[in-house]
């Protein structure tokens, strides 16, 4: 195993590490410790190669530290991204050697790091990494306390936000307002449950045929070719899929007045957040309104309970609305003032109350 710190002006450390006899590689990126460990789930994918992972540990870390400074959390922002070695769908590839050695790279960091599932790895991966390590959290939920898929109340929170922008934007509550939803997995299916509850009209997508069917066989949602979605006409835009999703191309076609989902990295780049406000597009800023998930890692690992993510979630609109109207009042697109407040909790060092 190979570990080495490099610090870079951006970023506390980035550490990268390498076991030589499976190959693994993997790249933990530390943006922040002023509010607290650095929290922020693992990514599994195959990179093209180690610069690529770098860059994507490093924007996702500085991501986690916003969201985890405007979600309230005694947190700093981290990530780490493990590469999938070639071999890694073979059958006898032992992805459990994988998770546990990962375990011993978070462990050797003595905290300054605190790891959860992402994109790519699940509860049991975490497990794995739970046998190396007290420095992990997506465990299973244990009685009376916090834990268990973070999914759900990821969607709460942004059906919460959605729920504000609209009475905000339309003067209504969600009864026959158009719901466009992108993705339809652990978060986007949830959210539409939420909505159809709520009296929301769904427009659904999603890249597997399977839960778009159930969406309109359950809660009679019109199911829109994945190509299509963004240009359909709906009210509210929800991406739950991929990021990357709102760029200088894609932002002409879009028919929403209001966009708000539980995406990563909506913004191809801050700019994309300006092009918005220029069309009158209401954007939430991604990171603001998806932190129901870390909310909920965050009280599992502080063995905190389930009323107390409940409190928090229930805050996300609260702090949302805030932006919307300095946003609005300062004539700064959300995106900018989003980033600004999080860098000033973090430059102020200690968690915010969230109002
Ligand atoms: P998931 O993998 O369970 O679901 C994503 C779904 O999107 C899949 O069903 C996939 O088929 C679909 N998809 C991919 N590309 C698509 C496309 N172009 N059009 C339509 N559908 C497409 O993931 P998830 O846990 O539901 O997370 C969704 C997004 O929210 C991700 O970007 C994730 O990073 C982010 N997020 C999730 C959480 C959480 O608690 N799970 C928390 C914060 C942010």
């Amino acid at each position: 195993m190979v570990s080495h710190r490099n610090p870079l002006m951006t970023h506390e450390a980035v550490y990268n590490f390498h076991d030589q006899a499976t190959g693994v590689q993997a790249v933990i990126a530390v943006h922040s410790t002023t509010l607290g460990p650095a929290a922020g789930g693992c990514r599994v994918l195959h990179y093209d190669d180690y610069a690529g992972a770098v860059q994507d540990a490093m924007r996702l870390s500085e991501g986690m530290a916003y969201k985890n400074a405007l979600a309230g959390l005694p947190f700093g922002g981290g990530k780490a991204v493990i590469m999938l070695p070639e071999n890694a769908d073979a059958p006898d590839f032992d992805r459990n050697r994988m998770f546990r050695t990962f375990g011993r790279w978070v462990d050797s960091l003595d905290g300054a790091y605190v790891t959860a599932e992402d994109v790519g790895c699940s509860v049991e991966d975490m497990q794995m990494v739970a046998t190396e390590t007290g420095y992990v959290s997506g465990l299973p939920s244990r009685p009376g306390l916090a834990g268990g898929n973070p999914g759900p109340w990821t969607a709460k929170g942004v059906f919460l936000s959605i729920e504000a922008l609209v009475r905000h934007r339309f003067g209504s509550d969600l009864k026959d307002v158009v719901v466009g939803v992108q993705g339809l997995g652990h978060v986007g299916f949830a959210l539409c449950e939420l909505l159809h509850q709520a009296g929301a009209k769904l427009l659904v997508s999603d890249l597997n045929g399977q839960a778009p069917a159930l969406a309109a066989q359950k809660l009679g949602a019109e199911i829109v070719k994945p190509e299509k979605m963004q240009a359909v006409a709906m009210d509210v835009f929800a991406p739950c899929a991929l990021g990357n999703i709102l760029t200088e191309t894609t932002i002409p076609l879009l028919k929403a007045a209001v966009v708000c989902g539980a995406a990563n990295n909506q913004l191809a780049t801050a700019m994309q957040g300006q092009q918005l406000a220029d069309r009158g597009v209401l954007y939430a800023p991604d990171y603001l309104v998806n932190a129901g998930g870390i909310i909920n890692v965050a009280a599992e690992y502080l063995r905190e309970t389930t009323d107390s993510v409940e409190s928090r979630v229930a805050q996300i609109p609260h702090r949302l609305m805030q932006l919307v109207r300095r946003s609005e009042a300062e004539k700064i697109a959300t995106n900018v003032l989003a980033d600004r407040m999080a860098q000033d909790i973090v430059a102020a060092g200690q968690p915010s109350k969230v109002a």
